[in-house]
């Protein structure tokens, strides 16, 4: 089961990508960590990517889209992956299409988590307030301003990918305003389908 989650940041991806990964016994593949540990481990690629991480900007396509073609060749990847923060654009899609084509393999499905962004803003904006209240620091990324920069680049990067996989006729949708549990038992119900065709 090859599966991307879809949504802006605060929907609930990582915790529903979790579940998954119990549910499923399939990897978490995020491009983020494994950039952070080229990154780390100093390889050529964490020298590359190591200036663009730093100033908030996108990793080449190259890059990224290499570093996913050696990752789903291991082992635990073979009943397949949940692919955690990309692709991040319209053109990364396309390239994964056809690194997945060239190596015989094709997506399950495309997940979108709906959520009212104002909502996630004003939830952040409480959670912020309620830090601050307890005399405690806010964490860097999850201060309002900082959200809404976050939220901003998928509105204009990431939520093309909706219509394009809603073309390809992957996308499904999943209300993510309802409660977690709620959230997970739809996902699966989704998802449940597509684990006997890969599994055999
Ligand atoms: P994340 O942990 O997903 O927020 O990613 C951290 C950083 O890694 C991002 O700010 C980008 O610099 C880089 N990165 C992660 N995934 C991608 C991607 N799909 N395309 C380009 N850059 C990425």
């Amino acid at each position: 089961m090859r599966i991307i989650l879809l949504g802006p940041p605060g929907a609930g991806k990582g915790t529903q990508s979790e579940r998954i990964v119990q549910r499923f016994g399939i990897p978490q593949l995020s491009t983020g960590d494994m950039l952070r540990a080229a990154v780390a481990a100093g390889t050529p690629v964490g020298l590359e990517a190591k200036a663009v991480m730093e100033s908030g900007g996108l990793v080449s396509d190259r890059i990224v889209v290499g570093i996913v073609a050696d990752r789903i060749e291991e082992a635990d990847a073979r009943r397949g992956f949940i692919l955690d923060g990309f692709p991040r654009t319209v053109a990364q899609a396309e390239a994964l299409a056809t690194m997945l084509a060239g190596k015989g393999l094709s997506l399950s499905a495309v997940i979108e988590l709906k959520v009212d962004e104002d909502a996630l803003v004003g939830r952040i904006q409480k959670r912020a307030a309620e830090t601050l209240a307890r005399g405690q620091a806010v964490r860097k990324d999850d201060t309002p301003e900082v959200f809404k920069q976050r939220l901003e680049a998928y509105r204009a990067q990431t939520a093309p990918l909706s219509a394009y996989y809603a073309k390809t006729g992957l996308l499904r949708t999943v209300d993510g305003m309802q409660p977690i549990d709620t959230v997970t038992t739809e996902l699966m119900s989704v998802l449940e389908p597509h684990e006997e065709r890969v599994a055999s």
